[in-house]
């Protein structure tokens, strides 16, 4: 495994790399967002990334990376408010973790990501995923194709996040069926934290947004959420 960490704060990078290290990571350290870009390879795994960093924002840097790669991100940060993590989530982060925390969760949040990852997107196997990888269907003038991880509506592609696609796939799986927000949060975030917060509501709100059908995805009042069926 290969963790690329953002961190400006020396001591505090230098002692992240060490654990990682020590739990069999190669790490590579940067200080900013411009050694971020510099050393993001195809072959790294996680990237963590501070978001007070001397050059860039790294919201933007979110932003940046997740316009060319599919890596796992997770945010750690002091910012602890609920608007800055739903912001970082919207921006395709995949968790958010907030300082001053403790490396043995940062190393769950990691495990979880990248298996989630590599459920999601076998490498080098598209179509592979499983038993019974779906086709293409069709919601309206929207299709949904969660093998190529492809959504498109009227033929244009809908430049989805992750997250906006792993939510949407998820509904498709269980096309007819509702399913409820503690599932989706807990599948698609891998985590409960949200579940009073707005994280889910924003990204269906985008997705529809998005697709530019609102009826992609119903909401079921009180229970959670369905694949729409015009
Ligand atoms: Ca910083």
């Amino acid at each position: 495994m290969r963790a690329l960490i953002v961190e400006d704060d020396e001591r505090l990078g230098r002692a992240l790399s060490d654990v990682l290290r020590l739990h069999g990571f190669t790490v590579d350290l940067v200080p900013d967002a411009a050694g971020c870009l510099r050393e993001l390879r195809p072959d790294t795994d996680v990237v963590v990334l501070d978001l007070g960093l001397p050059d860039r924002d790294g919201f933007e840097l979110c932003v940046r990376i997740r316009r060319e790669h599919q890596v796992p991100i997770i945010i750690a940060t002091a910012r602890s408010d609920l608007p800055s993590r739903v912001h970082g989530l919207h921006l395709g982060a995949d968790d958010y973790l907030v300082k001053p925390y403790d490396v043995r969760e940062l190393l769950a949040r990691i495990r979880a990501v990248t298996r989630r990852v590599q459920a999601r997107a076998p490498s080098g196997a598209p179509g592979s995923s499983g038993p019974h990888p779906l086709e293409p269907l069709d919601v309206g003038p929207v299709r949904i194709d969660p093998a190529r991880r492809i959504v498109s509506c009227a033929g244009s592609p809908v430049p989805l996040t992750r997250k906006e696609f792993d939510l949407l796939i998820l509904l498709a799986e269980h096309r007819g069926v509702v399913v409820r927000r503690e599932q989706l949060l807990s599948e698609v975030w891998q985590t409960s934290w949200g579940a009073g917060g707005r994280t889910l509501e924003v990204h269906v709100a985008s997705i529809r947004a998005k697709t530019g059908l609102a009826g992609i995805i119903e909401t079921v009042r009180g229970v959670g959420y369905r694949l729409g069926t015009a």
